[in-house]
């Protein structure tokens, strides 16, 4: 069965990015098949996976528009070896032209279930925003993966964001669930971090994912040469910090479900 997971938070700056892409190389590192859908007009996965924004012939823009097909529209991320739907600035168009289109919310979903048997997991990168974009994301999706630092206000955020999916738990994705939620940028150091990080645990429970992905450079520096940490760097603590967290998504697939 594919997992289709939504990496979503509309905070902006989490680590929502970088956690798609460095997932996705670590998945693919397991031997897994992986499709990287970027559902944000900035791009950020696009380019982090090494693919030009600017050069694309095709996008996600042009699928949710019914435009292009999905399989015509994906390509291969030449340093992470998983496939890439890939997005630039005209996705920010999408919004408004889909407006009045029929089953608006459905135009990710109907795409991915086109090619779901492709990919062992499809990771969504959705955009800082409850957007259109995002309730196309969270429509799509088996399950939500939150990314989220462990700031005094990261627990106040959260709530909006559990709202937003109950909401579209009851209308338009019956089945959606929060899979997990991870700890990033995280500063061991920090008595704040510490505090945040403890009642995380005690709200979520077995949510929080065991793996923290540390605060580290090589996370920050490996986009700009169009690669995952893993390709840039594979001994860095960044690169192996998703690796682990690859791992034990994994394990949390195969032990079944935890209710929220
Ligand atoms: P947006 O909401 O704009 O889409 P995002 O949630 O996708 O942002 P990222 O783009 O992944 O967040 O990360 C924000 C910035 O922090 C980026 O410059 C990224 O390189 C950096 N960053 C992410 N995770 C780490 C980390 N663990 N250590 C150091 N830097 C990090
Ligand atoms: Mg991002």
């Amino acid at each position: 069965m594919s997992r289709v997971l939504a990496v979503t938070n509309q905070k902006g700056g989490v680590g929502k990015t970088t956690t798609v892409v460095n997932v996705a190389a670590s998945l693919n590192e397991l031997g897994k098949r992986v499709l990287l859908v970027d559902l944000d007009p900035q791009g950020n996965a696009t380019t982090g996976s090494g693919i030009d924004k600017s050069a694309l012939a095709s996008s996600v823009y042009h699928v949710l528009l019914e435009q292009t097909s999905i399989q015509e529209a994906r390509v291969r991320s030449p340093s992470g070896g998983y496939d890439v739907l890939p997005a630039n600035r005209e996705l920010a168009g999408a919004e408004v032209e889909l407006v009045d289109g029929e089953y608006r919310e459905y135009r990710l979903k109907n795409a991915i279930d086109a090619i779901v048997n492709d990919y062992d997991v499809v990771l969504i990168d959705c955009p800082p925003a409850l957007n259109l974009l995002t309730i196309n994301g969270l429509s799509a999706a088996w399950r939500v993966l939150i990314p989220m630092q462990c700031e005094y206000y990261a627990l106040e955020g959260l709530s909006d964001l559990v709202q937003t999916i109950r909401r579209v738990r009851g209308h338009l994705n019956t089945g959606l669930e929060i899979e997990g939620l991870l700890r990033t940028m995280l500063d061991p150091r920090s008595a704040l971090a510490q505090q945040v990080s403890a009642q995380l645990e005690r709200h979520f429970g077995g949510k929080v994912y065991r793996t923290a992905i540390p605060r580290n450079i090589r996370l920050a520096e490996a986009p700009s040469h169009g690669l995952p940490a893993l390709r840039y760097d594979p001994a860095s603590k960044g690169a192996q910090a998703y690796l682990q967290l690859a791992r034990e998504i994994l394990e949390r697939f195969d032990s079944g479900t935890i209710d929220l």
